[in-house]
């Protein structure tokens, strides 16, 4: 038996715990919704077709962000959302201006208290570009979701709808804070960085085939499972603040016979920067070699990617990039490699330099 005094003592404070208890009860948090910007560029998410089986022939980009937010009255249930129209375009027509104009659209959203993530609605064609160009220029860890349909809003089964309400639960989970950018499609969630569009038409076109993707969209619930190791958005030394044009950087492609005409024409009109696409490990041609070299020695930056999609080049494998004065593209494929070095070229044009941004981004 514990002493009368005691007792008391035991009493009085688990009453105060009682009441503690009851406190934190009263004072809990109401969940807030997050505010969501939904950025609409145009692609066929926004597309309309003349019957609902067209899913080819139709027409990209005349859906308006308000009628894109309309048709999905469900997103009002995990967000206050606002639509902004930045653009209205395919994206097989989006440029280095484009990408500007939206990089520092959204870093000026996100430095707002009021904004707690950004959607942007994109074409699918180029969605991995502009996913990538914004992972390395968005000023933030809040979330940036890119995300787009493979079928056009009048179509059976159309898949913008559904993708816009993940990519909006996506914008506003505190698990995508600080994952740098992503893209969902089809349920899925991909970094910037990994994703590629890997099937012309099907909805599970967009893959990060073998680094894999990040997670899953189940049950109104985003779940991450992995994140991409290099450094992205607010970890990066790109500001885009800084200036207003980018520079001409052009891809060659590798193929059997391959000659230099493509290659001395872009030297010529006066890029700064060749992704080369090499087949295999990034292999060059011997008879594309001299004028890589020519072009080198005016100063153009060569980067040696590999046209295989997937591993890494390897430095100083199929080219002695020491000697040669190459950079070699580690993991990007071609078309990453490029928006990589048209940013590494507004800072530096020394080769060691960029090689180290090459294994950091
Ligand atoms: N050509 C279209 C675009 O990229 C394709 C799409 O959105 O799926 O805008």
């Amino acid at each position: 038996m514990f002493p009368s005094s005691l007792r008391r003592a035991l009493f009085a404070l688990s009453a105060c715990m009682f009441l503690a208890a009851g406190a934190a009860q009263a004072e809990a948090p109401v969940q807030r919704l997050p505010n969501i910007v939904i950025l609409a560029t145009g692609g066929t998410i926004a597309g309309t077709g003349a019957t609902s089986t067209t899913t080819v022939g139709y027409t990209a980009a005349t859906v308006g962000v308000d009628n894109l937010i309309k048709a999905v009255p469900e997103l009002a249930h995990v967000a206050h959302v606002r639509g902004e129209q930045v653009f209205q375009i395919a994206s097989e027509n989006m440029s280095n201006d484009n990408w500007l104009v939206l990089a520092k659209r959204v870093n000026a959203l996100l430095a707002r208290g009021d904004v707690d993530g950004i959607v942007i609605t994109h074409g699918t064609d180029t969605l991995e570009e502009t996913a990538y160009f914004l992972d390395l220029t968005v000023k933030s860890r809040k979330p940036v979701v890119v995300v787009g349909a493979m079928r056009p809003s009048t179509a059976m089964s159309a898949d913008g709808p559904i993708n816009l309400y993940n990519a909006t639960l996506v914008a506003g989970s505190a698990d995508a804070i600080g994952k740098g950018v992503l893209v969902t499609m089809n349920d899925q969630i991909q970094a910037a960085r990994e994703v590629t569009k890997t099937n012309t038409s099907t909805l599970d076109t967009f893959k990060a085939t073998e680094l894999g993707m990040l997670g899953y969209i189940q049950g109104n619930k985003a779940y991450f499972y992995r994140q991409s190791t290099r450094k992205n958005t607010a970890d990066t030394e790109f500001d885009v603040s800084q200036f207003d044009t980018l520079p001409q950087v052009d891809i060659v492609y590798g193929y059997a016979n391959m000659g230099p005409l493509a290659l001395d024409a872009f030297v010529a009109a006066g890029a700064k920067g060749i992704i080369h696409a090499g087949v295999g490990d990034g292999s060059l041609a011997t008879r594309v070699v001299p004028s890589l070299k020519a072009a080198r020695a005016k100063g153009t930056v060569i980067v040696r990617a590999s046209r295989v999609g997937q591993g890494i080049v390897a430095r100083n494998g199929e080219a002695n990039d020491d000697q040669l004065d190459f950079v070699v593209a580690d993991t990007l494929n071609a078309q990453k490699a490029r928006i990589l070095l048209m940013l590494a070229l507004t800072k530096t044009s020394d080769t060691k330099e960029i090689q180290r941004m090459f294994y950091t981004y």
